[in-house]
């Protein structure tokens, strides 16, 4: 039997509306800049309250990557109130950006790509830290920020790179978020790499130059995928940070926009990899 969908998905809270008051007047929490309201449809949520918003405030997310992916990614993120953002990019913004890279307007054509993100993101959000990386990211570079992350986003474009977030995660036992978008095809997994059963980056995708070659800068893409791919990876990246709900570790969501259709595979620890067979026998 087909569930019948509700009727009314969104209904519309008591006394919502604008300038109308959302959180309850005994809320006590101690969120600067009016927190109580500007997180209040998390903190209304059963699952998340005080204590996740607190975990998020507290919380340093890295996100390697400012284009496509990472927009929407540190978008929500900082929107959400992770305390500590840490955004990586060496690109300027240009006119082939803008029809998906929803951080940048026009008027920000020429401009270096973190830049423009950070003054975007802290009009969104004053009250966290942004840190801006301007620079190609080494392994060195890789490995100190994954050193200091609670979660890392890869929302890079390139196999080496990601390869090089992954060893990095993998040494530091950094969660990583992991997401792609080409044409119309999108996946999102989780490599939770304080778990011994999780798998990592390389257990599913090898080293392979020919898809080295395959940069995705270099294709087509749908805009709204990166959007649907990137706020997938901010949702993750939100549940590991607050320890709520089941996180896509282990599982590998592929969306084809083409016919959105959603799929998700199982994905297990290799034990053969050479990347992460010197952690803990799984
Ligand atoms: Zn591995």
């Amino acid at each position: 039997m087909v569930k019948k969908p509700h009727p009314h998905p969104n209904p519309p809270l008591e006394g919502e509306g604008v300038g109308a008051p959302v959180a309850s007047p005994d809320t006590t929490l101690s969120l600067k800049g009016g927190g109580e309201l500007r997180y209040s449809r998390h903190l209304l949520l059963n699952e998340w309250g005080q204590e996740a918003q607190a975990k998020c405030a507290a919380a340093h997310a890295v996100i390697v990557g400012a284009g496509g992916l990472g927009s929407p990614a540190a978008h929500f993120l900082a929107a959400a109130g992770v305390g500590t953002i840490t955004l990586c990019d060496d690109d300027d913004v240009d006119l082939t950006n803008i029809q998906r890279q929803m951080l940048y307007a026009t008027a920000d054509i020429g401009k270096r790509k973190v830049e423009a993100a950070r003054d975007r993101l802290r009009a969104v959000n004053p009250d966290i830290a942004l840190h801006v990386r301007d620079a190609r990211m080494d392994e060195a570079t890789l490995c100190e920020l994954a050193r200091a992350a609670d979660v890392v986003l890869d929302c890079t474009d390139n196999y080496k790179t990601r390869h090089a977030i992954n060893r990095a995660c993998v040494a530091a036992r950094a969660p990583l978020v992991s997401g792609a978008a080409i044409r119309f095809y999108g996946q999102v997994t989780v490599f939770d790499l304080r778990n011994n059963d999780s798998p990592c980056y390389h257990c599913l995708f090898g080293e392979n130059e020919s898809l080295e070659e395959a940069r995705a800068a270099t294709l087509g893409v749908l805009a709204p995928l990166v959007g649907i791919v990137g706020t997938t990876q901010a949702a993750e990246a939100l549940k590991l940070l607050t320890g709520i709900g089941e996180p896509l570790t282990g599982r590998l969501l592929m969306v084809d926009a083409l016919t959105m259709r959603w799929e998700t595979v199982r994905v297990k620890r290799s034990r053969r990899c050479p990347v992460c067979s010197g952690r803990e026998p799984n």
